[in-house]
């Protein structure tokens, strides 16, 4: 059952931005229900499809005006329920404000609309020469706003960091319609607070990002992946030192735990090693043309390696990169996901207490594990044929105690959302909570924008 409409704000939108632009009850689609966390139920009140920044900057002064709360969506690929809408809120929708505006070639800059898919994005910085460094799974379908707004990761993090450390600008609009442009395009540029931080990692809830200037690097030539097989992860561990310090151009790192690599393999029908064994590594390089074969021959007579492949064609190498993207975890009930981040000696030990916690409550659950390990960062996917709420708050409870327990994050890439808000304290400090509510309250007083999310105000 939809909620009345507030007529008054409805009218009010629909002059402003026009019949098309404002939509309502069938006209809105459904799939600005939930994102990929799948929680969210509810259609929202309305929905706006705007075409330019005075649109939005129109739209947030009347919801202003009405005190409407607003839901700003992008690609609708998050994790943690964040863009999720209430039967009360107005939604808008960024998919029309898309495109690239420049790409400066002498700078290595492309400035671009936040609803611009990922991947355009990058194909239009590979057609210039060069490489857009933010990455990840969902690139056919999240934006450069959502990626912004949830300062997203990836699997490029290794040598390019995450999204933050990959903007130089933004334009965002404040809740009353305010259009902040602060589009820096220079490295450096110490002229007061940089307000582009506030706006990156806020998941909507202090602003929405119309604009940003985005930093290009050279597009690698060429690159080499393998997969290599260890017995222990100390001897992970050493590898990503020794690779660090000898493999010039190390571009991934990413471990999968047993049985997460056996599951993916069996459901992708890959047969990559003869044996099994506790933990397997991708590595991959780039821009380099020698080095990975000697680095790994090295590592083998070190003994840090069991076994190593490296990848004879592109074929293979996507081959080894579907088995890591483990999609087919996705087909398990009832799956739960964590992205969390602890101190890299800390993670394996970890990982062992989580399981072994888990399979003593919850008898025959699943428990598969992968992480971009260079970052700190892994993922837990976990399911059990039946998990009822009660069960569900006992395994977040023994997640984030352990995250707590190791001073981890419990959220490494994903954001809070509304799936993590109630464990927020476990990463941050009374201090930290209560001055990100006095932000909030500066820039959103009414609190209109995506309110709920993160935190309670
Ligand atoms: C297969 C798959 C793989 C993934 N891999 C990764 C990964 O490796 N690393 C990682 O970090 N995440 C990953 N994700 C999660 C997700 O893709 C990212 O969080 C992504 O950045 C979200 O972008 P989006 O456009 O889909 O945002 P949405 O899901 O639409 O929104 C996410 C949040 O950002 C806000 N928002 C969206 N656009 C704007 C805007 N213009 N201005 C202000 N706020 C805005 C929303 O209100 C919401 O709070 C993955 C998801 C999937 C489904």
């Amino acid at each position: 059952m939809n909620r009345p409409i507030n007529v008054k704000l409805l009218k009010a939108l629909q002059q402003a931005l026009g019949d098309h632009v404002v939509l309502t009850g069938e006209r809105i689609p459904a799939k600005a229900r939930s994102d990929k966390s799948r929680i969210g139920h509810h259609s929202p009140m309305i929905y706006i499809r705007p075409r330019s920044v005075e649109h939005i900057s129109s739209a947030l002064r009347l919801c202003n005006t009405y005190c409407s709360s607003v839901v700003v969506q992008g690609g609708m690929t998050g994790l943690a329920g964040g863009a999720n809408p209430e039967r009360k809120d107005v939604v808008i929708a960024m998919d029309l404000l898309a495109g690239i505006e420049e790409i400066d070639t002498a700078a290595g800059t492309m400035t671009v609309l936040a609803g611009t898919v990922l991947e355009v994005a990058q194909k239009a910085a590979e057609d210039s020469g060069f490489l857009l460094p933010i990455d990840l799974g969902a690139r056919g379908s999240c934006q450069i706003g959502g990626n912004l707004a949830t300062n997203a990761g990836g699997v490029r993090v290794i040598n390019h960091g995450v999204t933050r450390d990959n903007v130089l600008g933004l334009q965002a609009v404040l809740a009353d319609g305010t259009v902040i442009s602060s589009l820096n395009r220079v490295q450096k540029n110490n002229t007061g607070y940089d307000l582009k931080q506030l706006f990156i990692g806020s998941e909507g809830t202090l602003g929405i990002i119309t604009r940003a200037v985005l930093k290009l690097q050279p597009l690698p030539v060429h690159r080499a992946t393998a997969l290599c097989a260890l017995s222990s992860y100390e001897d992970v561990v050493a590898l990503l030192r020794h690779a660090r310090k000898s493999l010039m151009g190390l571009s991934a790192f990413e471990l999968m735990w047993e049985t997460f690599f056996r599951f993916n393999c069996e459901a992708e029908n890959i047969k990559a090693f003869e044996a099994d064994y506790p933990f397997t590594v991708i590595i991959e390089q780039s821009g380099e043309t020698i080095g990975l074969e000697e680095f790994l021959s090295a590592m083998l007579e070190e003994g840090l390696l069991d076994d190593a492949l490296i990848a004879q064609s592109e074929k293979e190498r996507d081959r080894f990169w579907k088995i890591r993207e483990g999609l087919s975890l996705g087909k398990l009930p009832n799956l739960i996901e964590y992205d969390v981040s602890l101190p890299i000696g800390a993670l394996n030990l970890y990982a062992e207490e989580v399981i072994k916690a888990l399979e003593t409550e919850f008898p025959g659950i699943h428990v598969s594990i992968f992480g971009h390990v260079a970052d700190s960062n892994i993922h837990l996917c976990i399911s059990a044929r039946q998990l009822n709420v009660i069960a569900k708050n006992r395994i977040n409870t023994i997640v984030y105690d352990g995250v707590r327990k190791h001073q981890g994050s419990i959220s490494a890439e994903h954001g809070i959302g509304l799936l993590k808000r109630d464990y927020l304290a476990y990463s941050r400090s009374p201090e930290e909570l209560e001055l990100m509510r006095r932000i909030k309250q500066a820039l959103d007083p009414q609190c209109i924008l995506n309110p709920g999310k993160i935190f309670l105000a």
